[in-house]
């Protein structure tokens, strides 16, 4: 994962927001958009649960099994959809 910072204004350099990894999703209940923080694992950690290595460029998070909606409650169990699947989707 690769992430650029872009806007940085004058006169704000001490006001500093640290942004995290999330997972964002959509309620099917409400329709509303919700965030779930990512778990940021370590190399080392993986490498001791597998054989093998793990990609040495790669970033590797965790994201939960199940989800609950913040703004109406209601709960999902959760998959992750990454860009390459988008783009089969859209052929
Ligand atoms: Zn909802």
């Amino acid at each position: 994962m690769v992430a650029i910072g872009v806007l940085l204004m004058s006169g704000m350099e001490n006001m500093i927001a640290r942004l995290h990894h999330a997972f964002r999703w959509d309620c099917d209940v409400c329709g509303r958009e919700n965030f779930e923080r990512a778990i940021c694992m370590e190399k080392e950690y993986i490498e001791s649960k597998i054989e093998g290595e793990v990609d040495k460029d790669g970033e590797y998070v965790l994201y939960p099994a199940l989800v609950s909606c913040k703004h109406c409650s209601a709960q999902f169990l959760a998959t992750f959809q990454d860009l390459t699947d988008l783009e089969e989707e859209d052929e």
